[in-house]
């Protein structure tokens, strides 16, 4: 493992302050629309905290499976991904919604 102990018994302190932060967030009742949000970060600080104390592999891109860089998990500790493969994903969800929308458009049409 690349990382010091150092690096990942701070990311692992981040990680369970964030896991609190959602817990409490949700415990406390917020709005069904950003229910969800929290739910997701909760899960990816549970599943980052996994990837730190069991399977060793924190710090790994989960698409290309590079170093996602310890920059990168300083600011965002609970990245899956690297900048890249990030990058790239956003990309693809962009293009996917034109589409998505013309298939909308071209249902309705064709039920008109
Ligand atoms: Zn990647």
């Amino acid at each position: 493992m690349w990382h010091s102990d150092e690096f990942l018994k701070i990311q692992e302190r981040k990680l369970i302050s964030k896991e609190k932060e959602n817990s409490d967030i949700l415990r406390n009742g917020v709005k069904p629309s950003k229910k969800h949000i929290y739910q997701d970060r909760l899960t990816l600080a549970k599943k980052a905290l996994k990837k730190i104390r069991v399977t060793g592999n924190y710090g790994i891109c989960e698409d290309c499976g590079e170093e996602i860089g310890t920059e990168r998990l300083r600011v965002h500790p609970i990245a899956a991904r690297c900048i890249d493969c990030r990058e790239q994903l956003e990309k693809e969800s962009q293009n996917q919604k034109p589409a998505a929308d013309f298939l909308n458009l071209a249902t309705r049409v064709a039920n008109l």
